[in-house]
């Protein structure tokens, strides 16, 4: 067999693929990236963050949310704002996103190839692309496959009227009316926008509480605004069939408690299935889990030596900040560069309307470790940066140790909260107090502002 030799094969071109191929040719090292066609930049790019960000982005913009609080709840932007506006945003997003990964791919002389990829044996891959195969040799594998939506068989998916998240990027039409299935983080974050946009949504899980990772009195605060928006939350509930009605030209879900909701559209956002099940890894001396995870060590080194995985394939946090990192560093510790070790301190970004961001402990945890911690506290409505950016919903919320004022944790609600995190993360990072914020200069006005209201009201309450 004829195979092309490399020093580095990366099965998927998504953040962690991305990051640990340009990491492993800036180590001067051969390196191809292999991902299906039109997928250069991953799930990421396609179908998951960049796409429901953009629309995110112009929802904000094209329906006047962000200048509600000048104009009035019932303020409208543009008027009417129609799936084509969204989708004009988003597409040209994506294509420019998409070039910019190849060409740094190519800037950095890494061979693209197009194709699905399966193992032939340890070191030997195929790449199936339209009508042809490519047989690649790799001294080393890194593995950044992702995942997709994981799919039910009792669900009558018609990419239409019953979709799941991939698919509701390229949904032609905005409903009236919508059933999300699942309030984790992408459901959530669907079913704000298409409330933002004036759908009515109903909202189902099975679990009784929403985002039990996040601090309570932001999520209280979130489903408050969402339920302002329109949401209607069945939480505790399951979701026993779904179906269509074809006279009505309606979706239904009916629940295990004998309710039937309906709607114009069903979105299932019920979590994710990692794609390591279909590289055929058993040629390769590996297997998957039942949810197509590859099991890593501290190294992100598999079962196999000079097999790597990072990224979604590998499980939590799943996210694509965290991927980058992840995939870097991989190839540093493959190929025996130094690296520091993945930070433990990472920031959460929730981008629901209004947003959320929180770094550090909550308060739950904190009481269940017995933390005398202290709460500083600043409402957006204070600050005059968000009266003049035309939207006061929100709040940023300072945990601190009550003995050796150490922050311990923020969590914010409102515009902006996923950028102005990184400055409590910074704080957090180097081990400083809340005192830090008292006694610096912020520029003023700004959304930073309400670092240094909560310090003073945590302070004032000691
Ligand atoms: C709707 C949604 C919103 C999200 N929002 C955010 C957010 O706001 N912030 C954030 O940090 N994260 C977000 N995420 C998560 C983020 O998208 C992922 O964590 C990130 O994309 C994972 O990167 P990855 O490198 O593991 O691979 P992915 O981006 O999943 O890419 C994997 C690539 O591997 C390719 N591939 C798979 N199998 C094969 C094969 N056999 N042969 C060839 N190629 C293959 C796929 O085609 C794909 O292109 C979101 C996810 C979704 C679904």
């Amino acid at each position: 067999m004829n195979a092309q030799a490399y020093d580095l094969i990366v099965i998927g071109s998504g953040p962690a693929g991305q990051k640990g191929a340009i990491c492993a040719a800036k180590l001067r090292k051969r390196v191809a990236v292999i991902d299906r066609r039109l997928m250069i930049g991953g799930v990421c790019v396609h179908t998951g963050t960049i796409p429901s960000k953009s629309v995110r982005e112009a929802i904000f913009q094209l329906t006047g949310l962000a200048v509600r609080a000048f104009y009035g709840s019932n303020y409208r932007g543009n008027g009417e704002i129609s799936i084509q506006d969204l989708s004009f945003r988003v597409n040209s997003i994506i294509s420019r996103e998409t070039e910019v990964i190849r060409a740094q791919l190519r800037r950095n002389n890494i061979g693209i190839y197009q194709g699905t990829a399966h193992f032939l044996d340890p070191h030997t891959i195929e790449v199936n692309g339209d009508g042809d195969k490519t047989t690649l040799h790799g001294e080393n594998v890194l593995i950044a496959c992702g995942t997709r939506p994981a799919r039910s068989s009792d669900i009558p998916f018609d990419g239409k009227r019953i979709l799941d998240t991939d698919e509701f990027t390229f949904a032609t039409t905005l409903p009236r009316e919508v059933i999300v299935v699942g309030a984790g983080v992408v459901g959530l974050e669907y079913a704000s926008f298409m409330a933002a946009v004036g759908s009515e949504v109903t909202l189902i899980d099975q679990r009784p509480i929403i985002l039990d990772f996040v601090d309570r009195e932001i999520v209280d605060a979130l489903a408050y605004h969402l339920r302002q928006m329109g949401t209607t939350f069945r939480l505790g509930e399951k979701v026993t069939r779904v179906g269509i009605d074809e006279q009505r030209d309606r979706v239904f879900a009916e629940l295990e408690s004998g309710k039937k909701v309906q709607g114009d559209m069903l979105l299932y956002a019920v979590g994710r299935q990692a794609n390591g099940d279909q590289l055929q890894l058993e040629a390769a001396g590996l297997a998957a889990d039942a949810r197509g995870k590859i099991r890593v060590n501290e190294n992100y080194q598999t079962a196999v030596p000079h097999i790597y995985a990072a990224g979604d394939v590998i499980g939590f946090p799943a996210l694509a900040s965290t991927s980058m990192e992840q995939g870097r560093l991989a190839s540093s510790r493959m190929f025996g560069a130094p690296s520091e070790h993945m930070p433990e301190l990472f920031p959460y970004g929730i981008y629901t309307i209004p947003e959320i961001s929180m770094v550090g402990q909550t308060e739950e945890k904190l009481t269940a470790a017995k933390v005398p911690y202290e709460v500083g506290i600043s409402k957006y409505i204070e600050l005059a940066k968000s009266m003049m950016l035309g939207d006061e919903t929100g709040m940023l919320k300072m945990l601190f140790d009550r003995n050796t004022r150490k922050l311990l944790g923020v969590h914010i609600l409102g515009q902006r909260a996923t950028e102005i995190i990184h400055i409590g993360q910074a704080v957090l990072a180097h081990g400083g107090s809340i005192e830090y914020f008292r006694d610096t200069v912020f520029n003023y006005p700004t959304l930073a502002e309400a670092y240094k209201v909560a310090a003073l009201d945590g302070l004032n309450k000691l």
